[in-house]
């Protein structure tokens, strides 16, 4: 840490800074400037009391991290891109993964025929939610271990690999065991046990952005994943609340570049959630693919008026492979396959 003192203080102030540094247990090191005096506080923060309650003393102007706050997502210890491996693809490298699939696994009909046409317009991951957070107890809450037993059919059926939401600790081993991508939904994103126990599956994960979370407090969320041993992390923007309400929310696509500067993590993006509006999905994975993101996670549906959770949002079959159509020159020009 950096204790910057501010100008004009007693020797006295200054010395009562340094013992309580030293009573901390870290090691002092002083910088005199022309105006001001500048303490470098050495030690390890993760077993010692934390120095950032010395900015509530009045001789103290600022306390500063030397080092960012999250360390193994950081690209600065990490200078390529991380390629995650699912099934027989690496998401982040070279190729452009498309990930689609209806919001709720809701019948095996309904999954097959989603599947079969997401694959036939070359989406490579299903997605599906077999258990689903809603926000009211009394809507469909997903078809639980037949959803998942519904996943790993569609998965058999088509070769796509599959990626499905994990929402309690106790169900790690179960999801684990049908999925080959673990989701962390926005709600849970900060569950820190939860990014405990779905790490410890050895399942890639992918972290959603949670509904009021800065960037940095995401990254220290995906360090939880990195940290509990399972390097195969993506990230994935699925847009933040806001004070609008023309979309259900807002699509940070700023957090592409962002994730691309402090992380060696591939980034997704969700402009189903995103817009939460079927009408401007086109456009935001347009944008997406533009500004360089490694996949999209999209949500299609057979019927999307019938759907059982997120019907405005979801494509039909034929809008999806009208977009993968014109996604392809778009992903070409931006340097992928
Ligand atoms: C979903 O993908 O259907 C979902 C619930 O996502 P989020 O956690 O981003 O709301
Ligand atoms: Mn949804």
């Amino acid at each position: 840490m950096i204790v910057v003192l501010r100008p004009k203080i007693s020797k006295a102030q200054e010395n009562a800074v340094l013992k309580e540094i030293r009573k901390l247990g870290y090691r002092p090191h002083i910088i005199r400037g022309v105006t001001r005096t500048v303490i470098g506080a050495i030690g390890d923060e993760r077993t010692h009391q934390s120095l950032e309650t010395l900015i509530t003393w009045p001789q103290v102007e600022s306390v500063m991290p030397v080092q960012k706050r999250y360390k193994l997502v950081s690209r600065e210890g990490h200078p390529d891109g991380s390629t995650i491996p699912v099934l027989q693809h690496l998401i982040g490298g070279k190729k452009f993964h498309v990930m689609a699939g209806p919001c709720s696994v809701e019948s095996e009909t309904q999954l097959l025929r989603t599947a079969e046409a997401v694959r036939a317009a070359g989406a490579t991951v299903l997605r599906g939610g077999a258990f689903k957070p809603r926000t009211s107890p009394y809507e469909f809450q997903g078809l639980g271990e037949k959803g998942l037993k519904l996943l790993a059919k569609a998965r058999r059926a088509t070769g796509l690999a599959v990626v499905t939401e994990l929402l309690s600790e106790t169900h790690a081993g179960l999801v684990a065991e049908y999925t080959d991508i673990i989701q962390i939904g926005a709600r849970n994103s900060q569950n820190f046990q939860l990014l405990i126990a779905a790490a410890r599956t050895g399942k890639p994960i992918l972290l959603k952005r949670g509904l009021s979370m800065k960037i940095e407090e995401w990254l220290l969320a995906g360090e939880y994943v990195l940290s509990s041993g399972n390097c195969n992390l993506m990230f994935c923007e699925r847009g933040i609340r806001t004070f609008e309400t023309y979309t259900r929310n807002t699509l940070d696509l700023s957090t592409i570049p962002i994730i691309k500067q402090e992380s060696h993590c591939p980034i997704v993006i969700d402009p189903s959630q995103g817009a939460g509006r079927a009408d401007l999905v086109k456009a935001m994975c347009k944008g997406a693919v533009a500004m360089g993101a490694d996949a999209l996670l999209i949500e299609v549906h057979p019927n999307p008026a019938e759907a059982w959770s997120d019907g405005t949002q979801q494509l039909s079959l034929e809008l999806f492979a009208q977009l993968m159509r014109e996604l392809r020159p778009l992903i070409l020009a931006a340097g992928r396959e």
